[in-house]
């Protein structure tokens, strides 16, 4: 997750306006392969309402609905959140990838309501920052009477959706290997093991006693900063909150299919869990 809200980066606040000026990371690139997806596919419903202004541009927080073949029951409502860190890409693409491996294999959401937000902050995505152009560190803004356009929108998705699972991706540069921080429903404590586990066939899992500072066992933290992206506080019935942290440095791909397996094994844990529950 790693705690660096207050160092700024080295070009932080550093306005360079020269013809060598990176050019910025395309939104509208990332979303096209799945914009295309939900055209083509009856499982897909894209949502770009949730929109917002920065600097004189207009912004979509995108949102994938991904409905899985049913399973009998209402569906299990599951919220997946993606690049809240404008620099960690690794994990936004992890997300268009699960998407899209979700259109060829279908049943692994049976039963499920899937709501994918890829990139959740836009603008931190195009300039390659860990805060949005505004500055902010949005994984600190949560139910804290933020005044991030962001938050609001994200926090209106968490309020609306009354989700039974939020799962975040983030990429970490100070771990040793992936790994997974539970909070939430105490059942979370049985899905993140056998997730960590399949995300352990593509990448290692950091087994360090202390992660970011916090205490850790077998790559699992049970602890984390506040504000970060949650249920609202006053949802007495938790759903179950699972963040993944992946190492950084390692190849895309690999760190694609780690977080694929790892949602893959989440899915398929908590349905077996609920079908368990529901036959007591
Ligand atoms: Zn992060």
């Amino acid at each position: 997750m790693k705690n660096k809200s207050s160092v700024a980066r080295p070009d932080a606040g550093v306005k360079v306006r020269n013809p060598v000026t990176p050019a910025r990371r395309s939104l509208a690139d990332l979303l096209a392969p799945l914009d295309q997806l939900a055209e083509d596919s009856p499982n897909f419903v894209i949502n770009r309402e949730a929109r917002f202004d920065m600097e004189g541009q207009s912004y979509v927080l995108p949102r994938y609905l991904f409905i899985g073949p049913k399973s009998g029951d209402a569906p299990i409502r599951i919220g997946i959140f993606a690049g809240i860190h404008g620099d960690e890409p690794e994990a936004v693409y992890a997300a268009v990838r699960f998407l899209r491996f979700l259109e060829t294999y279908a049943d692994l959401a049976a039963g499920y309501c899937l709501s994918v937000y890829p990139v959740c902050n836009p603008t931190g995505f195009e300039d390659n920052t860990r805060q949005s152009r505004r500055g902010k560190d949005l994984n600190r803004e949560f139910w804290g009477n933020s005044a991030e356009p962001e938050i609001a929108l994200m926090q209106a998705e968490l309020i609306a959706r009354c989700f039974h699972g939020i799962i975040s991706l983030h990429v970490d540069d100070t771990c040793d290997g992936f790994y997974g921080i539970v909070g939430g429903a105490t059942l979370t404590e049985y899905l993140i093991k056998p997730a960590l586990r399949a995300a352990d066939k593509f990448l290692p899992l950091d087994k360090r006693a202390q992660i970011d500072g916090f205490p850790a066992r077998d790559a699992v933290v049970r602890e984390s900063f506040p504000g970060v992206l949650r249920a609202p506080p006053s949802v007495r019935s938790r759903p179950f909150e699972i963040i993944l942290e992946a190492p950084e440095g390692r190849p895309t791909f690999l760190t694609e299919w780690a977080f694929v397996a790892a949602l893959e094994s989440i899915l398929a844990g908590y349905r077996k869990l609920i079908a368990y529950a529901q036959n007591l």
